[in-house]
């Protein structure tokens, strides 16, 4: 990433053209325009924002009357917190009027009160370097709690007292963990501390909002320094609580390292793809329960199971989407699939593919990524059994197009050949010959009808 541009006192953004027309738009109504928020640190970091969010002085009714006849399209659902949303040239623009207090949860209070000025906006926004604005349409460049400098120095820190910040809204901790991944940038010390402090408050936001950052640090360039912040401070007990319980465990395999600096590298080590990193994430969460010492040793007999199980109850009660949930789990539960490989016949590699399914490619890469020893033999070993692996897989695809791996008959062909009606028995026979098929690689319609009536005959079937 290249450090941020400094504008100097006076200086003016280049910015989107579609935000100098609103801008000019707003100023013909006689109310102020500022492009807000993570757009403004992006386009100084160079990055891009997909959606942009503005603040005005004009309110609500007033900001809709301004976008009529312009805008696209206009969303209105959030009106009540003082943002009307529009669609402009395929943009999501958010306009929101200037925010004195936002209190995302406690709804007995207000949800928001106004401001009069855009200083005081930014004053109530999370960080410094989310804490800057462009006047429009002139593009002056407002930064009056430091940004610019925050983030040259890759500082992260709050506008005003990190206290105060942290308790209008206890989100704000966790995005700084999120910030930590995704832009690289330190943590203050009063912030840190102000976290360590007050982590309990995360107890009062949604899973939803929680979930939201998780998955946004996740798939961030730095996951596992922002896991160690998450940790370090006491935050991770909140919504997390398996991670920190990791610290003690010392892994046999990597004795170098405990299993959480192991949990932080294998995160690390995987693509930023959130079902992967997830699964990185909670990998040897079953460690801790099933701890067992032996004469041979130190032995968590089957925590992939018992991680899988904590993974989903996990993920659950987080609100993960269901199909995320099972495909976390299941590469958690196949994690150590791969151990144990020197000689696989076929009928292991294709019985491998076929329980990963869709998850190969995430799989093995887990894998890959579970290596972490320092021993620079053994690591090479292992990836050297890995590509025998995946080439072992590649050329049975190519040779039997793995992916589509049926039974060589279906139900209406076994029900036509032996004359019977849909029942379980159709099932039966067509597991079996799907095992034949894992067994064997390719079988025929001749040879399948073959096999087929003798496990009739064996059945009694016939
Ligand atoms: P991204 O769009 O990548 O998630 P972002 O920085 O734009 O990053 P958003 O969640 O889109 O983050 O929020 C837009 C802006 O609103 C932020 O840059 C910040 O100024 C402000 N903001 C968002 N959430 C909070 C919060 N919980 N507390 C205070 N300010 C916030
Ligand atoms: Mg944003």
């Amino acid at each position: 990433m290249s450090g941020p541009t400094r504008p100097d006192r006076g200086a003016r953004l280049e910015v989107p053209p579609v935000a100098s027309e609103l801008g000019e738009r707003f100023r013909l109504a006689g109310h102020q325009l500022y492009l807000v928020g993570g757009v403004v640190r992006d386009l100084l970091l160079g990055r891009d924002h997909g959606d942009l969010d503005f603040a005005t002085d004009a309110s609500p009714t007033e900001t809709t009357r301004v976008l009529r006849g312009w805008a696209d399209r206009l969303y209105l659902v959030g009106v009540r917190f003082g943002t009307v949303g529009a669609r402009k040239d395929g943009r999501v623009l958010e306009i929101t009027t200037f925010r004195e207090e936002v209190y995302p949860e406690q709804t007995r209070k207000p949800a928001v009160t106004f401001a009069k000025d855009v200083e005081t906006d930014l004053s109530r926004r999370d960080f410094t370097i989310n804490a800057m604005a462009v006047r429009l349409p002139e593009g002056e460049f407002v930064d009056p709690f430091g940004g610019v400098r925050d983030l040259a120095a890759k500082r992260l820190d709050t506008p005003l007292d990190p206290e105060l910040a942290f308790s209008d809204d206890p989100l704000r901790m966790l995005r700084a963990a999120r910030f930590v991944s995704q832009l690289e940038v330190t943590p203050a010390p009063r912030v840190l501390e102000a976290i360590r402090r007050m982590h309990g408050r995360l107890a009062i936001v949604s899973a939803e909002r929680i979930s939201e950052e998780l998955s946004k640090l996740l798939v961030g360039s730095r996951p596992g320094r922002a896991l160690e912040v998450v940790v370090s401070t006491g935050l991770a007990e909140e919504f997390l609580p398996e991670l920190p319980a990791l610290r003690l465990e010392q892994d046999p395999i990597h004795k170098h390292k405990d299993v959480l600096h192991h949990t932080y590298a294998v995160v690390e080590r995987c693509e930023p793809d959130l079902v992967l990193r997830l699964a990185a994430l909670f990998h040897d969460v079953g460690k801790p329960a099933t701890r067992r010492i032996t004469p041979e040793g130190v032995q968590f007999h089957h925590h992939e199971v018992v991680g899988a199980r904590m993974a989903r109850e996990r993920l659950q009660a987080l609100r993960y989407p269901a199909a995320v949930v099972d495909d976390v789990c299941r590469l958690v539960e196949m994690h150590l699939r791969f151990h144990g490989y020197t000689e696989w016949t076929d009928s292991a590699v294709r019985r491998y593919v076929r329980e990963a399914g869709p998850l190969l490619d995430r799989l093995n890469q887990l894998t890959r990524a579970d290596c972490t020893t320092r021993n620079p033999f053994k690591a090479k070993q292992l990836a050297a059994l890995q590509d025998d692996l995946e080439e072992r897989i590649a050329r049975l695809a190519e040779q039997e197009n793995l992916e589509a791996m049926r039974p060589p008959l279906d139900g209406n062909e076994v029900m036509a050949h032996l004359g019977i009606q849909p029942g379980p028995v159709v099932g039966e026979a067509l597991q079996h010959l799907m095992e034949l098929r894992l067994e064997r690689g390719p079988i025929d319609k001749d040879e399948a009808y073959r096999l087929l009536d003798a496990w009739a005959s064996e059945r009694g079937i016939r």
